[in-house]
């Protein structure tokens, strides 16, 4: 089935607990009204008979949403892309970004492990797919946990507690019951299902530690802690206080050599996702920068011409990756599930993330000061300030002020902290993103070609060539010799 944009608003009146800003929320609909909106319009226009194409697909005779598909080649990961830039350009959704990475990175982990291990997790997930299918969900990937010290592991005594990471606290034949914490999960009060997964690898010592599950939000012993003064709950703090989770609903219970497994297969989408939504924002980057050169006078001037080449290439390179990353994909031939190119998708997500700054510092460089002086958009509904900010802070007189100052606002909230650190962290840390490249970069590709270049012998099929040119001159063609 697709959802009704109110089919999915009365989907959020599931008893959820939310704390906002010290208040606990009567009406997430109501509360969040302009965010559920956005949200809500993912389901509307997966109904519009010229979206219904990309969105959607027919299985069975029943028309359901084409991100519940397995992927299974490059062109499915790249329509995928679609589905997200589409959303993305209109300014919508949110309410499954990251849970579909979550599906397939945990389904993908469930084949893995019950081919290791004679375990049955992927039976739960094929009738968690199909559930998906019938009844349409926002899905969010609660993968982060707090974590304490970094340096230990989640079980270690000199941890200040047992509960940085989510752990299985009793289990019967009905189920597992889970106690912790998740961090950091986007739009996870707009969606409905939380998929927990494990953030890192765990040891023996830590199997409790070693769990994933699907958590509806409005589960007995689920609250969500929003972030500070959002409109949308923003990227909430999720309690999970001894939390019943049936077996049906399991798809990892305590076997630790599997955990890494969950999170890297969950990274490796989400990055690929990263550089599908980031592109868009970047193309907003660039698009910013060139109005307010526009708007200050600026364009004819080579060096603010060479900033603005530098993020249009910053805004294309990005999204040549991504496209790379879903179209050279690796099938794995165990599972048949597409991959997104490891490398590629972690080069995307380091590439645009370490190049932030750089891209503020040179946004910033082209708006001049009043990026950081300007008065407010509240000052701005005011008559009288109005008048003034109209006559004083208007550049180029072909352009209007109140264009000019929506600009600087959107320069002065694109370079806020909130902006830096969502493009550092989410999706992972710039460490780990080097840390897949430097495991998975074609080395033996790269010593081969530093070989060939040395006249050092290789048998490696891309350099194996005889070490002379294949041609050589004749003698005739000798001169002076
Ligand atoms: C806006 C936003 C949205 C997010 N959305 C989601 C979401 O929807 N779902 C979700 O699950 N998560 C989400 N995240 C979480 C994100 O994935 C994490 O923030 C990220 O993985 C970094 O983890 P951390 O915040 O605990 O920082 P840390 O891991 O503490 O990183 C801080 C620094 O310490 C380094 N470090 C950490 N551990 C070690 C170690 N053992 N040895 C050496 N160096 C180390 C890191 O490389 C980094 O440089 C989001 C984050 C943000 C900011």
């Amino acid at each position: 089935m697709i959802k009704t944009p109110e089919q999915y608003v009365q989907s959020l009146r599931d008893g959820r607990v939310v704390y906002q800003d010290g208040e606990l929320i009567k009406d997430v609909p109501t509360r969040y009204k302009e965010a559920v909106e956005r949200s809500a319009s993912e389901f509307w226009i997966s109904n519009q008979p010229e979206h219904r194409a990309l969105f959607n697909m027919i299985e069975d005779g029943e028309e359901v949403s084409f991100s519940f598909k397995v992927p299974k080649t490059g062109e499915d990961l790249q329509r995928r892309r679609e589905i997200v830039q589409t959303l993305s350009r209109n300014r919508i959704g949110g309410s499954r970004l990251t849970g579909i990475d979550s599906l397939n990175g945990v389904a993908y982990a469930c084949d893995k492990i019950d081919a290791a291990m004679g375990t049955h997790y992927a039976e739960n997930m094929k009738a968690y797919r199909a559930w998906c299918k019938k009844n349409d969900p926002g899905l969010c990937a609660a993968v982060s946990d707090p974590k304490g010290n970094r340096r230990l592991h989640a079980e270690d005594p000199k941890q200040a507690h047992k509960d940085f990471y989510v752990r299985i606290v009793d289990r019967n034949k009905e189920g597992i019951t889970i106690v912790g914490c998740k961090l950091h999960i986007s739009d996870s009060i707009l969606s409905n299902e939380l998929i927990v997964l494990p953030s890192r690898n765990h040891n023996e010592g830590g199997k409790d530690y070693a769990v994933s599950c699907a958590v509806p939000c409005g589960a007995k012993g689920v609250s969500f802690l929003a972030s500070a003064g959002t409109d949308n709950g923003g990227h909430p703090m999720i309690i999970f206080d001894n939390v019943f989770v049936p077996w049906e609903r399991v798809f990892l219970a305590g076997e630790w050599q599997f955990s890494r497994v969950y999170a890297t297969s969950f990274a490796r989408y989400h990055r690929l996702t990263a550089a599908t939504y980031k592109h868009v924002q970047l193309q907003n980057v660039a698009g910013i920068a060139m109005l307010m050169a526009e708007y200050n006078g600026l364009t004819h001037a080579t060096r603010i011409q060479d900033m603005l080449a530098w993020l249009a290439m910053y805004a294309d390179i990005t999204e040549a990756l991504g496209k790379a990353a879903a179209l050279a994909p690796v099938v794995d031939p165990e599972t048949g599930f597409a991959l997104p190119n490891p490398v590629y998708t972690n080069c995307a997500k380091f590439f645009f993330a370490s190049q932030w700054h750089e891209a503020m510092k040179y946004v910033q460089d082209i708006t001049g000061g009043i990026a950081a002086t300007m008065p407010s958009m509240k000052d701005y509904e005011n008559p009288t300030v109005k008048a003034y900010m109209d006559k004083y802070l208007q550049g180029d007189a072909r352009f209007s002020s109140e264009d000019r100052i929506k600009a600087i606002n959107a320069v002065i909230r694109m370079g806020s902290t909130f902006g830096g650190v969502l493009t550092i962290h989410a999706e992972g840390s710039l460490a780990t993103q080097r840390m897949v490249v430097y495991q998975m970069a074609d080395w033996e590709r790269f010593k081969a070609a530093a070989k060939r270049s040395l006249g050092i012998p290789t048998d490696h099929p891309d350099y194996n060539q005889p070490l002379k040119p294949p041609w050589t001159m004749p003698e005739s063609l000798l001169k002076g010799k």
